[in-house]
This record gives C-alpha cells, sequence and structure tokens, in this order.
C-alpha cells in the first residue's frame, strides 16, 4: 500500500513493523540521528515502542531499584518525539515503555518496579509465549478503548492482554483518564480525552499482528493519522512536495 499514511517510529522491533504495515501504514523509522522536529515533516501520526525504563530521576525520584535499567540517550530522543506529538495532537499509539514515556512526559510518575511495590500483584512478566495473553484488564465504560473493543460479556467489559512489564504508571498525568486496569489495580491503558487519537496501553498488540488480536489498535492510529493527513495543509498544497 504506497499512499498509506506515514507513521513515525523508533525502536521498531519487526512486530510493530507487521503491525503497522498490516493497517495500511508507511513508516519513518528515526533514529536520534533523525533531527526533531524535522524528522516529522510529512509524518501523520506517531507510535512509541517497547523498551528499557525510563530513568525515574526525569519523573522526580531521587533514588533508583536495583532492577531499573535505562538508555539516557533513547530517553532524549523519545521524550522530545512525545512532546512534539503531543503539542501537535499528532495520532498517538504508545506502547508498554512508551506509554510510560508519555505519561512522564505530560507529568505523571511511575513504579519503579511492580512486584517490590505492590504487595499481592499478578506477575505482569509472562512466562509464556510472547503472544499469549497471561491476565485480564477491565476496560472503562465509555472510553475510546471501549469503543474499539465493543464486545461485552455479562457486563464484564474486559480484555485479556499479554504483560512483559515491571513498570506502570503511578500517578496519571493531568488530562488523561485510565482506559484500563488489570485485577491488581495497575493502570493498564490510558488516553487523553479530546485529542485525535492518543492512547496507551501497558502490553504488547503488536506481538498479536499473526492472529489480528488487537489488530484494532493500528487501524484506530491509521484511521487517525489518514484524517490527520486529511487535514494537514502541507498536503492541501498540490504543489508541495511529500
Ligand atoms: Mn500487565
Amino acid at each position: 500500500m504506497t499512499d498509506g499514511p506515514l507513521v513515525a517510529s523508533a525502536w521498531l522491533k519487526p512486530d510493530y513493523r507487521s503491525a503497522l504495515e498490516r493497517a495500511g501504514a508507511r513508516i519513518r523509522e528515526l533514529t536520534p540521528l533523525a533531527v526533531l522536529p524535522d524528522a516529522l515533516d510529512g509524518c501523520d501520526a506517531v507510535m512509541l515502542t517497547g523498551g528499557v525504563d525510563v530513568d525515574p530521576a526525569l519523573y522526580g525520584a531521587t533514588e533508583r531499584h536495583p532492577s531499573v535499567q535505562i538508555d539516557p540517550e533513547r530517553d532524549t530522543y523519545e521524550f522530545a518525539l512525545a512532546r512534539l506529538a503531543l503539542e501537535r495532537d499528532m495520532p498517538l499509539l504508545a506502547i508498554c515503555r512508551g506509554a510510560q514515556v508519555v505519561n512522564v512526559v505530560a507529568g505523571g510518575t511511575l513504579i519503579q518496579d511492580i512486584p517490590s511495590a505492590l504487595a499481592g500483584a499478578l506477575e505482569h512478566r509472562q512466562a509464556g509465549a510472547k503472544d499469549q495473553p497471561s491476565h485480564p484488564v477491565r476496560v472503562t465504560e465509555g472510553s475510546c478503548l471501549a469503543h474499539l473493543f465493543p464486545n461485552t460479556a455479562g457486563g464484564e467489559h474486559a480484555l485479556d492482554v499479554n504483560s512483559r512489564h515491571h513498570q506502570s504508571v503511578d500517578r496519571l498525568a493531568p488530562g488523561f483518564v485510565v482506559s484500563a486496569t488489570s485485577p491488581d489495580g495497575i493502570i493498564e491503558a490510558f488516553e487523553r480525552p479530546g485529542s485525535r487519537f492518543c492512547l496507551g496501553v501497558q502490553w504488547h498488540p503488536e506481538n498479536f499482528w499473526r492472529s489480528g488480536s488487537f489488530r484494532e489498535l493500528f487501524d484506530a492510529l491509521v484511521d487517525a493519522a489518514r484524517r490527520y493527513r486529511a487535514g494537514r495543509s502541507d498536503t492541501k498544497d498540490t504543489t508541495a512536495s511529500t
């Protein structure tokens, strides 16, 4: 699909590419050599991917849990990328670490290590295959996420998700609302009401690209990206290059 909207992303692994491409997106892979904001010229959406932990100093923590692994170069680059996406209200899908980046950029904080912080927490680092669900989440009625997954069983609006994280949102950033929580109370998804499309998920929907589970998330990003492209001034000007 050559005319699909252009989604900017960084630190991409193959499953992310496959999930985006199946939804009809083109991908611009960014690296720290791609200078922002110019690297976003012509882009219609941003997807932030999973990876190492955000430096706790960036949300004001004075101590770092021993399990925390950081990448300062990645933090610097992705914080700038997330900030631009939020300021411009570009369609934004943020996955795992990406969701944590968005929350911190917008003023929230993180739980540094779930097993240490929450007695009785579920196992959020599943042992099984990446593309198998391991715990449910309850979806907030009326949320964007609920709209994307309208199936409910017996009034319980739940999704079964995979889980490959040891951190999560602690204090949610101002302007965001919780879209889903796990039974132990961990915030598993959040969104920014009033945005074109701005959703963070703590699980890894890209790992399901073969089965198509959770493709709704990538389809929604690409749909929002198409609408964003239609409204961009540089695409209305037929003389402008893309
Ligand atoms: Mn989880």
